[in-house]
């Protein structure tokens, strides 16, 4: 089977690593040569609004799927036109591209998110501001991930200088939420209709961009895992979903409030390559295939370290007992993700010596 994969990143490298064991053979469509998935696999490289470019890539697939949101809706409509499979429905990127928009979705299907307000003047984000009260976050509504695209505001002092700074594109205010943790879903469900989920998974960010994931989360309440499930469930339902989904969520005082929704396999799925029977990658690759899903069910406890700008000596890295490194093939620039390890343990108390370990080579 022929699978068109929009976007080329480190996603699609880890998809196209998980698909050759099922004789699945991988096209990609990226702006750039040498992206992490066209170093492993064949790579059409033009820009997404290159109609000649979209039907060579198109020729011969079974079904399309992308491996990241900012795909323009235009591209994913025309490739819904040239091939009859297009998974997760293109209606699903349209909501996950817009953070009001998948908010207001959220929001619909009754899942509780922080408060949110449109804001395209000054005077929105004056009365925005006067119903969440501060600190507050102004947020790009497009275009925005691992942090960028926001700006946190402290007091009514910071609004000139946020408003300067992001006012030239339509945005959202929230409130902060003082959250206890973050957890993600990781969720998938089939063309057939058959779901399967991940335990939830315990991420910790800085500066925006995800550091650190662990999995399972520890001492989750009881109800919560359901909770969150019933909640990947009712999106599944609207959007007649199929492929990988994840849905971030802050914890607070026992309740989950959605934060993003990802229609795609998620960085903070990674620990299931070694910490879970199926990975993500598999999982969502027998997803859009309609071959029957592999068991979530985790292999003992894991963390997952990202390389952020650096990478440790592989050396010292592969040295600690159930350390698995994955590189991307990307050259080093500041806050770019270049890599991640995952740690896998028998104990929660082995995975923290171990982690000790291996976050003291990660401050490269
Ligand atoms: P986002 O780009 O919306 O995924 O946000 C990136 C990170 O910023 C999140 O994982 C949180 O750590 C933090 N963050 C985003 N929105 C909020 C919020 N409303 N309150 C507190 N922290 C937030």
């Amino acid at each position: 089977m022929k699978i068109g994969v929009l976007g080329g990143g480190q996603l699609g490298r880890m998809m196209a690593l998980a698909g050759y064991p099922l004789g699945l053979q991988l096209r990609f469509f990226d702006r750039t040569a040498e992206s992490p998935a066209g170093q492993v696999a064949e790579c059409v490289v033009a820009d997404f609004n290159d109609p000649e470019a979209l039907e060579r890539f198109a020729q011969g697939l079974d079904l399309v799927t992308y491996e990241f949101e900012n795909v323009p809706a235009s591209a994913a409509h025309f490739l819904s036109r040239h091939v009859s499979r297009f998974f997760p429905p293109p209606r699903a990127l349209e909501i996950a591209q817009d953070r009001l928009i998948h908010k207001q979705f959220f929001a619909g299907l009754g899942i509780p998110t922080a408060d949110f307000h449109p804001v395209t003047s000054r005077e929105e984000l004056e009365a925005s501001l006067a119903a969440t009260g501060f600190p507050a976050l102004l947020k790009t509504r497009r275009w925005g991930y691992d942090g960028r695209g926001q700006y946190l505001l402290r007091g009514r002092s910071d609004q000139e200088e946020a408003w300067k700074t992001l006012g030239d594109t339509p945005l959202i205010v929230e409130s902060f939420i003082r959250f206890e943790r973050e957890l993600s879903l990781v969720a998938v469900r089939s063309s057939t209709g058959q779901t399967a989920f991940y335990p939830l998974t315990e991420n910790h960010h800085r500066q925006g961009i995800l550091r650190l994931s662990l999995a399972p989360a520890a001492e989750v309440p009881s109800g919560i895992q359901q909770l969150a499930e019933d909640y990947a469930q009712r999106v599944f339902h609207e959007l007649n979903y199929t492929g990988v989904l994840t849905i971030e969520f802050f914890y607070v005082q026992g309740k989950l409030l959605a934060n993003e929704m990802a229609t795609r396999v998620h960085n903070s799925g990674h620990w299931t390559i070694e910490g879970a029977q199926t990975s993500q990658f598999e999982n969502h690759l027998r997803a859009i295939t309609g071959y029957p899903l592999g068991s979530t069910t985790p292999r003992g406890y894991s963390a997952m370290v990202n390389f952020i700008g650096c990478v440790p000596d592989p050396n010292a890295l592969l040295a600690i007992p159930g350390a698995h490194l994955h590189l991307y093939g990307k050259s080093p620039r500041p806050g770019r993700k270049l890599g991640h390890a995952t740690l896998c343990a028998d104990s929660r108390v082995e995975l923290a010596a171990l982690l000790d370990q291996l976050q003291k080579l990660a401050k490269c």
